[in-house]
């Protein structure tokens, strides 16, 4: 028998759910991925992600091939797709692992439905989680709100399923229409944009596994340390590898957990609850859609946000806001697909509080910028630093640029290597280069002259707006 295995974001194959279900049930499968942007609703994905994507595939097709089968890829509707080719193989069953994005969530119950009212077997897994948004509940039976709570329930109840890798030689048919070329999805930017990513990221399953490997011999020994650091390789860039299903989280903490003695208890548990803010963001995602769009807390409803200038935008997405850890932190993500997380608070607190911009501006440019784009980690991350969110920081914490800068990047080495023009400054200068205009005239002169908007009083707008806001409550 025969067994489409539909791949979405779980590209790989060890610790595949789905991909297990068809070998155990005796069947052949049929990978398939099929390319249907327009279904995802207002979030259809982003460029940079499709790029990390296109690579992605190829590296599944080629671990197919290795073993005798290989990928279909398919763009048209997803579910006339899998009908036809179901109807055209001869197969049974349908596999696939669950998505938690509201309109593929829509979308694949009707699917699921659908297959199952034309006799076949469809099947849905949880490839991505550890603990599926569904499994917690607060003790008033409802979904979690502030993150301690939920990751101390989430780590008590935590079962890790046993790992699986892949057999050396898969049973393959040659049935069916074959699919495009994975070339004519177009999923690579036409001017090539994306070639000095590569740089940086082998996308696919094995990169995911080497990623993982020097994680856990290299920046795990001091990650709670060194993660807030941006200038060093101080955390496990495995994002991307996550929001792809490069790798199974439950084979990251396996790993990990193996490592465990005393000199590394505090480095392995820091590094787990990081990932339990990904379970958690999808935990959100899934109980409250509406907050892709909508603040969490209601209460910002009719909060002022300022009105959008064109050339403000623009000065921070490329760069160029004369705050040099905001400009470093905008020009890594367009250099990298990728941005240090701590750069990232700092550039959506500037773009939220001192900007006053609505963290739609800055979730819209994350997602079609960063590699790990994921909807739910964006949305956290976004909502969280403007203070609409779930356990957000309360409102009279803005961050200061400057010193952010002086605290996690000291020796000014982050600011340098993205902003080489400002690497001929003294420290100081490098962190508020404003202060010294004489000097930033004769060593940068490219640089912008001041901040696009001061800091003293982007600050005391942004504490006016929010206190609005929290005389409210
Ligand atoms: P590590 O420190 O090695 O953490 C390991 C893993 O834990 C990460 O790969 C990630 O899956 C998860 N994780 C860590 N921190 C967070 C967090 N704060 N929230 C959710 N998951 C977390 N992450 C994305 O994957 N996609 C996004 O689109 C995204 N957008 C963000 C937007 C903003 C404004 C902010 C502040 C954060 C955002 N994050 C996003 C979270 C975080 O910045 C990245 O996950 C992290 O920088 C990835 O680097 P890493 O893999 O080296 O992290």
């Amino acid at each position: 028998p025969h067994a489409i295995v539909w791949f979405r974001n779980d590209l790989r194959l060890a610790d595949n759910p789905a991909f297990q279900a068809a070998l155990d049930g005796g069947f052949t499968p049929i990978p398939v991925y099929i390319h249907a942007p327009e279904e995802e609703g207002a979030w259809a994905p982003g460029a940079a992600a499709e790029a990390w994507r296109h690579h992605s595939l190829a590296a599944l097709d080629a671990a197919l091939q290795r073993r005798g089968s290989r990928l279909r890829i398919f763009h048209s509707p997803s579910l006339q797709t899998l009908q036809s080719l179901a109807a055209a193989c001869d197969a049974s069953a349908v596999f696939w692992n669950r998505r938690y994005e509201p309109a593929i969530e829509k979308r694949d119950t009707r699917i699921k439905a659908t297959l199952r009212d034309h006799g076949l077997h469809a099947e849905s897994f949880n490839g991505a989680l550890l603990v599926e948004p569904w499994r917690l509940a607060t003790k008033q039976g409802g979904p979690y709100r502030v993150f301690t709570p939920f990751w101390r329930a989430a780590r008590a109840s935590l079962r890790l399923p046993s790992l699986f890798d892949p057999p050396a030689s898969l049973p393959a048919t040659d049935d069916g229409p074959h699919g495009l070329p994975l070339e004519a999805l177009g999923l690579l930017p036409r001017l090539g944009w994306d070639a000095g990513f590569w740089e940086h990221w082998q996308p696919g399953e094995a990169g995911a596994r080497q990623a993982l490997e020097a994680f856990a011999e290299g920046a795990l020994h001091g990650y709670t340390r060194s993660r807030d650091l941006p200038d060093q390789v101080g955390t496990s860039r495995l994002s991307p590898h996550l929001h792809f299903g490069e790798i199974a989280p439950w084979r990251i903490a396996a790993v990990l957990l193996a490592l465990r003695q005393p000199k590394l208890e505090d480095e392995i548990d820091g590094y787990i609850r990081q990932l339990f803010w990904r379970e958690f963001a999808h935990h959100l995602l899934h109980h409250f859609p509406h907050t892709t769009e909508q603040n969490l807390n209601p209460r910002f409803a009719d909060f002022a946000w300022a009105r959008v200038d064109e050339r403000m935008r623009e000065a921070w997405r490329h760069g160029r806001t004369g705050v040099p850890i905001v400009d470093a932190g905008m020009r890594e993500l367009w250099h990298t697909g990728w941005m240090h997380n701590r750069v990232r608070m700092i550039v959506g607190s500037y773009l939220c509080k001192h900007m006053r911009y609505h963290w739609r501006e800055g979730a819209r440019w994350f997602w079609d910028t960063l590699v790990d784009a994921d909807l739910a980690n964006n949305t956290l991350g976004w909502q969280w630093i403007a203070g609409t969110g779930a356990d957000a920081a309360p409102y009279f914490r803005v961050f200061n640029p400057v010193t952010q800068a002086e605290k996690f990047d000291p020796d000014g080495r982050y600011i340098a290597r993205w902003l080489p023009e400002l690497a001929g400054l003294p420290l100081a200068q490098r962190f508020a280069p404003w202060t010294d205009p004489s000097m930033l005239a004769r060593r940068a002169p490219g640089y912008p002259r001041r901040p696009i908007v001061d800091l003293a009083a982007g600050r005391d707008a942004a504490l006016a707006a929010y206190r609005k806001v929290s005389a409210g409550e």
